[in-house]
């Protein structure tokens, strides 16, 4: 088996499905034209799933269960409100909506390893499912599609998924054991003043200076319990007034706390809700709070890393082969998976020197030559894992 020549066979269609889906960018939930794309490829290579699950999800199947293990391949495919300056042929026909972290890419390379290891079915000793998972960057559709029973039945062994980024060139591949990408929490804060003439503040309650206080007080006060050398809180935006002579009924803040421990995440909802109350007491206003728990923190299972990142090096060689220093501040829904079963998830490079961008930027851009590398590491270690 060559999985470069069999991937060279379906270079074309790949890339060409992988452009369609990024000119038809879909937001979270509402995956309905990708998901059709998916389901015909699937159909055309006679690939079995099931669909919908958790609304837009598809979960295919290759393989046999009852030969041996199970290997769980992810590709996330939601868009994002961006309006694509790129630049390539393929833009966004889609007014405002981008394919700006890849999950475009995500799906060609999901896609061109279902092609592949349904090719090659027969050698197979075991199983794999594909998954196709909506609302990566919004609600999270990961937990709804593992509710929905994706993991069972066969039951998963190992899990793998793979992010593109700009950030590396491609070909280089970053692994880590253990804490990888961070429970991505936010809250919202309102304080409720009084409204009144800019003239006559004393008629009034100006709900901006307590909202002011929280955000030049607010780190000093978390930094009491948490451990800002390993989290991360932003407040990252301040609403207040319309009017230059009025003064506001209210001031609402929003942000973000990124962080790997429940211990720390319990402590920034009530630190904060008891910081707002204290200023409440001194600028005589109320609050309206509420922090939102969202993805657990990815965790790599240290075996399963380890492993994949053996294969990697076999295959790539060990100078492609990077380690991250420290967790990332970013969050994903992978977590729920790494979660339940054994998991990993890697970054892999898709930087073109003559496009430099970041991810969730309006000129986005990926390499398409790391297709084939994701594809390589798809498809090569479920082989290697399920015929040992
Ligand atoms: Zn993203
Ligand atoms: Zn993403």
């Amino acid at each position: 088996m060559n999985i470069i020549n069999d991937y060279n066979e379906i270079k074309d269609e790949i890339i060409a499905i992988r452009r369609k889906i990024h000119q038809n960018p879909e937001l979270s939930n509402d995956e309905f034209e990708t998901a059709k794309t998916i389901c015909e490829c699937l159909d055309k290579y006679n690939i079995s799933y099931k669909f919908p699950v958790a609304k837009t999800g598809i979960c295919a199947f290759i393989g046999n269960a009852d030969k041996g293990k199970t290997v769980l391949i992810r590709a996330d495919m939601d868009a994002l409100p961006v309006k694509e300056e790129s630049g390539v042929d393929f833009s966004s026909k889609n007014d405002g909506v981008m394919h700006a972290c890849g999950h475009d890419v995500h799906v060609a390379n999901a896609l061109a390893a279902a092609i592949i290891l349904k090719k090659h079915e027969a050698e197979l000793k075991g199983c794999v499912k594909i998954i196709f998972q909506p609302a990566e960057e919004t609600d999270g559709g990961a937990e709804p599609m593992i509710n929905e029973g994706i993991l069972n039945n066969p039951d998963v062994d190992v899990a793998i998924g793979i992010h593109v980024t700009p950030l590396y060139p491609t070909g280089d591949m970053y692994f880590k054991e253990g804490p990888l990408m961070a429970a991505p929490d936010d809250f919202t804060l309102t304080f409720v003043g009084k409204s009144s003439h800019g003239a006559e503040p004393e008629n009034g309650i100006n709900p901006m200076n307590p909202a002011s206080e929280f955000v030049l007080g607010i780190h000093k006060e978390l930094a009491k319990e948490i451990d800002f050398s390993k989290n991360v809180f932003s407040v990252c935006t301040f609403n207040c007034g319309t009017s230059f002579n009025q003064i506001a009924d209210t001031a609402t803040l929003s942000g973000t706390f990124r962080s790997y421990d429940d211990k720390d995440r319990k402590a920034c909802d009530r630190i904060c809700r008891e910081y707002a109350e204290k200023l409440c007491e001194k600028y005589n206003t109320k609050i309206k709070f509420a922090y939102s728990y969202r993805y657990p923190p990815l965790i790599n299972d240290a075996t399963v890393c380890k492993d994949v990142k053996a294969f990697a090096e076999k295959i790539f060689g060990k100078d492609k082969i990077k380690e991250f220093e420290k967790p990332l501040m970013t969050g994903e829904d992978f977590s729920y998976i790494a979660r339940e079963v054994p998991s990993v998830f890697i970054w892999a490079g898709c930087g073109d020197e003559n496009h430099p961008c970041v991810l969730h930027s309006a000129n986005f851009y990926a390499d398409e030559n790391v297709i084939e590398k994701a594809v390589r590491l798809f498809v090569g270690y479920t082989f290697d894992y399920l015929n040992r």
